[in-house]
């Protein structure tokens, strides 16, 4: 008997393959027993925000991930072609139709019992996948944390997007620390009043994401830069926009927007002081307003919300497995990854590894140049600001010389080889 904790997007994911794999599953879901402070019905795999499942084109970053998960054999991703509305190149889909369309699999599974009710314990020697995601319950919470010795789960998820380096035009934007203190760490994108003020203007009427009320005092502490912005017109040229000392070529620019390395690779770049609770789009659109963001590629959106997860690379291998104890796994959102395509990519992973275990045949990340295998080694590999991530392609081990024009379709390419040799091996 395999137990897995969460009906979710990984939960569900997971509790799919593996019923199909012939093991039978108790998939325990606390819903509508207690409620979280986002979902609104008892559905499984209910989509708390936005009904949007991103971009569908295979070179990026999700698209490549969606083709994967297809691949190993995905409820997510059928249920999602099943109530696909259209959104142009996004998938986006009809949000009932698609958790009654899964809640409706999954219970008519002949080997999946679905239990309702909190779990508030783990047993350690049964064979169990921990799916609670970024709003998992208290009780469950505090136990997770004395088993795994977590000095802390991570509570509120406040943070800026991250843009691929790749993407930035350099041709605008120029490296530079204030006043040259220190080497120049920084990537300043100037502005001009007037380019200042479209992109405020932009910002001010940007659609937001609605907080939750638990949520909405924990943000006084870490403003979002459209509060901020609300504030006056020019609030920001004082904050994080702030020009002084950071002249280039004898021009000293309207406003600057600046952005830090990330990674230690040198590949990401996160957008000082922004932290926002815009919409998803409204992000992409409002920073390709900043000159040399253009055509940035946002490799993880500014998100605001209580987000419970753990610091996996101490506690987890590249297979979604607990490296203290065996039998355990910990897929989704809680095991740091972000994004509801990302949390089921990361459920069904866990669940491809425990059907290994449990054949007794060796188990193998997914290659790291696969988007599934990048995240599971990002999850898992040690990282000083350790932080859930969307997929995207700066996780991926970096091409030999290539045409930048041809990187995308040679990341895909690549990967689905790599995939396929994997799956056959
Ligand atoms: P979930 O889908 O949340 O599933 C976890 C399940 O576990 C839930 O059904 C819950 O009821 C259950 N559970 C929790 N504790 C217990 C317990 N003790 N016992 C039994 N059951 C339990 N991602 C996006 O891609 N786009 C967005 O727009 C977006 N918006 C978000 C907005 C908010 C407010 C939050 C919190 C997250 C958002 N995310 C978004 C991030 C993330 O993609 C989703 O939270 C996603 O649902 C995570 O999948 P999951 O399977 O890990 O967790």
């Amino acid at each position: 008997m395999i137990k897995i904790i969460g009906a979710g997007l990984a939960g569900s994911e997971a509790a799919w393959y593996l019923a199909n794999h012939g093991y039978k599953v108790k998939l325990y879901e606390m819903r509508p027993v207690k409620m979280t402070p986002a979902h609104q019905t008892s559905n499984f795999a209910e989509l708390v925000c936005s009904n949007s499942l991103r971009s569908n084109d295979p070179h990026n970053a999700v698209g490549m991930l969606k083709n994967e998960m297809m691949a190993i054999g995905s409820l997510i991703m059928e249920a999602a072609f099943q109530k696909e509305v259209p959104a142009g190149s996004s998938l986006a889909v009809d949000r009932v139709g698609f958790s009654a369309y899964v809640t409706e699999k999954i219970k008519q599974h002949p080997n999946i019992e679905v239990i309702e009710g909190e779990v508030t314990d783990i047993d350690v020697d049964t064979y169990t996948i921990i799916a609670t995601g970024p709003l998992t319950s208290d009780a469950l919470s505090e136990k997770i944390k004395t088993l795994f010795d977590a000095k802390q789960l991570h509570f509120f998820d406040a943070v800026a997007p991250i843009i691929d380096g790749e993407t930035i035009n350099y041709d605008i934007a120029y490296l530079k620390s204030r006043y040259d203190k220190g080497e120049a760490a920084y990537i300043n994108c100037p502005m001009t009043k007037e380019q200042y003020d479209a992109f405020y203007d932009a910002l001010m009427s940007a659609e937001r994401a609605t907080l939750k009320d638990f949520e909405v005092n924990v943000f006084e502490g870490c403003m979002p830069v459209e509060i901020m912005a609300s504030r006056g017109r020019e609030t920001l040229l004082f904050g994080p926009l702030k020009p002084v000392g950071l002249e280039h070529n004898d021009n000293r620019p309207y406003a600057v927007v600046q952005l830090r390395q990330d990674d230690a690779a040198h590949t990401l770049f996160n957008i000082v002081g922004f932290q926002t609770n815009l919409k998803w789009g409204e992000q992409k659109r409002v920073i390709r307003m900043i000159p040399g963001l253009e055509n940035a590629e946002i490799v993880r959106y500014g998100v605001m919300h209580q987000n419970t997860y753990l610091e996996s690379p101490e506690i987890l291998n590249g297979c979604y497995q607990s490296k203290t104890y065996p039998k355990l796994f910990v897929a989704g959102q809680i095991s740091g990854v972000e994004g509801y395509i990302e949390s089921a990519a990361s459920g069904l992973s866990a669940a491809y590894h425990l059907n290994r275990v449990l054949k007794g045949l060796e188990i193998q990340p997914f290659p790291r140049d696969t988007m599934i295998g990048a995240m599971s080694y990002y999850v898992s590999t040690p990282n000083k600001s350790f932080n859930p991530i969307n997929a995207n392609l700066g996780i991926l081990p970096a091409l030999d010389k290539h045409k930048k024009i041809d990187r995308k379709r040679l990341y895909a390419e690549r990967a689905k080889a790599s995939l396929e040799q994997y799956l056959k091996e």
